[in-house]
């Protein structure tokens, strides 16, 4: 008997209630039924970016679907665009500037670091004519996450336009769109949101459209125009996922009954107490005091062969726990705890990281990651 546990920093686990609103029989999207749940998801969807006067679109797409949707509204062939890279994410807003001959800046944190607001200044005062900053709030290839508070205020001193990648960090991380002054944020619908891959939300302010207007990068699907105009109307300008936005109408009326406001305070709870569970084994996290609470990444330790044990572990249980990516593979492993998460998910993902261990060498005293969880947790 196999039962799936997902803790991966997406895709992510799926309320019953969410998976039972996605099978709804199909309706048409050219209908006042589509157009009013269409509405009201891009309405509600507002409230989790934390925006007055933004506009939020719903692209059918990754989320990388939707970071290029980002890029190619909001620069120019050649303009100078701040990439921050300290990982796999930042490094791919990187790789789509470069894509549309946009003239890229890297500042190159190191892995399992945040950059330093003080360095972005130092960057931004060195170069001339910078357009725009790219930056990640969770960078899910490290487990880090980036001070966007700071960022903003830093890039808005200069003037500049904002970018922020919140993939797996919105819904998860505090997040203001507004208070904090960002212009175009995107996130993804399999992190933080309890929904299936397939759906990319990209909230813009009113401060991007002087940029917008002017940016003169290929663009067809991914035009902010035209979903600009297509949502006045309560619609979409091509044929949207129309399942996964109900879905989506689900999902967001539960994180809206939690309160935006607990669910981080929830996901902060969860995310201290298995830093600490992990710590207890006497494994040291990546991100150190940069850990964000999307995920916990983790340094494998020397000698120990965990990635074989990730694989075994799934395809004998079910429980998915995460490796690293690229050049991280096999260096540090990574626990999502996103969305649809308890104290007992937790708990039971902990556990799997004792078994993969005990099972590959280490010494770990079964049952010391877990009984720290649920000491912090019980309190
Ligand atoms: C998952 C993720 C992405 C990529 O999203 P896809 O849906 O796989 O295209 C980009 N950035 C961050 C921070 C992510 O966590």
């Amino acid at each position: 008997m196999k039962k799936t546990y997902l803790f991966t920093p997406g895709p992510t686990q799926i309320p019953p209630e969410v998976v039972l609103a996605e099978a709804s029989p199909m309706i048409h999207h050219r209908t006042s039924e589509f157009s009013e749940i269409f509405a009201n998801v891009s309405e509600d969807l507002k409230y989790i970016f934390q925006t007055k006067d933004g506009e939020v679109f719903t692209f059918a797409s990754s989320g990388t679907g939707g970071m290029e949707a980002c890029v190619v509204n909001s620069v120019s062939r050649g303009d100078k665009a701040i990439v921050i890279s300290g990982g796999k994410f930042g490094e791919r807003w990187a790789q789509i500037c470069e894509t549309y001959g946009v003239n890229v800046v890297k500042i190159d944190v190191e892995n399992g670091k945040a950059v330093k607001p003080d360095d972005l200044d130092e960057a931004i005062k060195k170069e001339e004519d910078v357009k725009a900053v790219f930056t990640t709030l969770s960078e899910t290839s490290t487990g880090v996450v980036h001070d966007i508070e700071a960022i903003a205020k830093v890039v808005k001193g200069h003037n500049l336009l904002l970018v922020v990648d919140g993939i797996s960090g919105i819904g998860v991380q505090p997040f203001r769109m507004d208070d904090w002054g960002i212009d175009i944020a995107v996130t993804g619908s399999q992190k933080g949101f309890m929904l299936p891959p397939g759906l990319a939300f990209v909230c813009v302010a009113k401060s991007a459209w002087e940029s917008i207007e002017k940016s003169d990068l290929p663009k067809y699907y991914w035009s902010f125009k035209k979903m600009q105009k297509a949502l006045n109307n309560k619609t979409t300008a091509y044929t949207p996922a129309i399942s996964l936005i109900m879905a989506a109408g689900k999902s967001i009326e539960m994180i809206k009954s939690e309160g935006i406001e607990n669910v981080w305070s929830r996901h902060a709870r969860l995310a201290n107490a298995t830093r600490e569970g992990m710590k207890a084994l006497g494994l040291e996290l990546f991100a150190g005091d940069d850990s964000g609470n999307v995920l916990t990444a983790v340094k494998i330790p020397e000698g120990v062969t965990f990635d074989a044990g990730i694989k075994k572990l799934r395809d004998e249980t079910g429980v998915t726990i995460a490796g690293g990516q690229d050049e991280l593979k096999g260096k540090m492993f990574r626990v999502g705890h996103m969305g649809y998460v308890n104290e007992f998910d937790i708990i039971l993902a902990a556990s799997a990281v004792e078994k993969i261990l005990h099972e590959n060498g280490y010494k770990v005293e079964l049952g010391k990651g877990i009984s720290k969880i649920q000491e912090i947790l019980v309190g």
